[in-house]
């Protein structure tokens, strides 16, 4: 991806997490937002009756485990950013370009959301996270979390190299955080109260792939513009598949468990990106309805 001399988002922050306890059980989340410690307890209440993860009745999106930590989040001046920093700051940018423009042809403004880098664990208002659970998103404080270490494992352990590869990872966050504007991820909340595990699961896809479209449609507009070098597009459905879950699980277990996918299998997660890369449009992204 063509991305340097470029503009860089200045919606970025820091963290530096104080490293919080690890082990010893489950911990109580801090949260920042309003519901507090009650929120926690009916969620897991809720979690040991009805088999819902309590993760997802807190708003997280993409994450598997939660520890408590507490951190302060600061800006840093442009120049200090890593590398791989300075390239996320100007994904971002890119991805704020994308949607601002669509908002605003639907007569809205687009709030940005701001990224937040972390490194090894991160307080969020959707309560704690660490590296292990990879980038996430919280609409509480609609913040994107990411520890770039990530990108790493991306690489090395789930075979998905390319540049273009971690800027999907980015805009599928980026994904999360448009359906929630859109009211997308309030409504899936509330629907998955009640629901059995293996429904909110089967819910759960559908958001997933629907934040896959969405990256799509950045990377729609990254060719528009002349951004994609050769092979971008291939990094990027290339990650798709090695993170889809059928994928994982034969990697990781052995064996796949379909009634256990959250965010769909390989092929549906290639095949929403691309709808979204093709069309460039919102409305080729409805995963919500009918067939996926
Ligand atoms: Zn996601």
């Amino acid at each position: 991806m063509e991305w340097r001399g470029r503009r860089q988002s200045n919606n970025v922050e820091y963290s530096s997490g104080s490293g919080g306890s690890r082990g010893g059980g489950m911990r109580i989340p801090i949260r920042a937002g309003g519901g507090g410690i009650g929120v926690i307890v009916i969620a897991l209440v809720l979690w040991l009756v009805f088999g819902v993860n309590p993760l997802q009745l807190l708003g997280m999106v993409d994450t598997g485990d939660y520890q408590t930590t507490q951190s302060q989040t600061t800006t840093r001046p442009k120049g200090a950013r890593s590398e791989t920093e300075q390239f996320v700051a100007t994904v971002l940018a890119d991805t704020e370009d994308a949607w601002g423009k669509r908002f605003q042809t639907a007569g809205e403004s687009y709030a940005k959301p701001t990224l937040v880098f972390f490194d090894g664990r991160v307080g969020s208002a959707c309560g704690s996270a660490s590296a292990a659970m990879g980038p996430f998103y919280c609409p509480n404080d609609q913040k994107v979390y990411l520890d770039t270490s990530f990108f790493d494992q991306l690489r090395q352990q789930l075979n998905a190299p390319g540049d273009f590869a971690e800027a999907y990872v980015v805009a599928h966050e980026v994904g999360h955080h448009v359906q929630n504007l859109l009211g997308i991820l309030p409504r899936y909340h509330e629907a998955i109260r009640g629901m059995s595990r293996a429904d909110a699961n089967a819910l759960s896809v559908r958001i997933e792939l629907q934040a896959d479209c969405f990256a799509g449609i950045f990377a729609h507009d990254e060719s528009s513009a002349g951004y994609l070098q050769s092979g971008d597009i291939g990094e990027a459905t290339n990650a798709a598949e090695q993170i889809g879950d059928d994928t994982l699980q034969r990697r990781g277990q052995g064996t796949v468990v379909p009634d256990s996918f959250t965010h769909g299998t390989s092929a549906q997660r290639q095949q929403w990106f691309e709808a979204g890369y093709r069309s460039g449009d919102v409305e080729a992204c409805d995963t919500l309805k009918g067939a996926i």
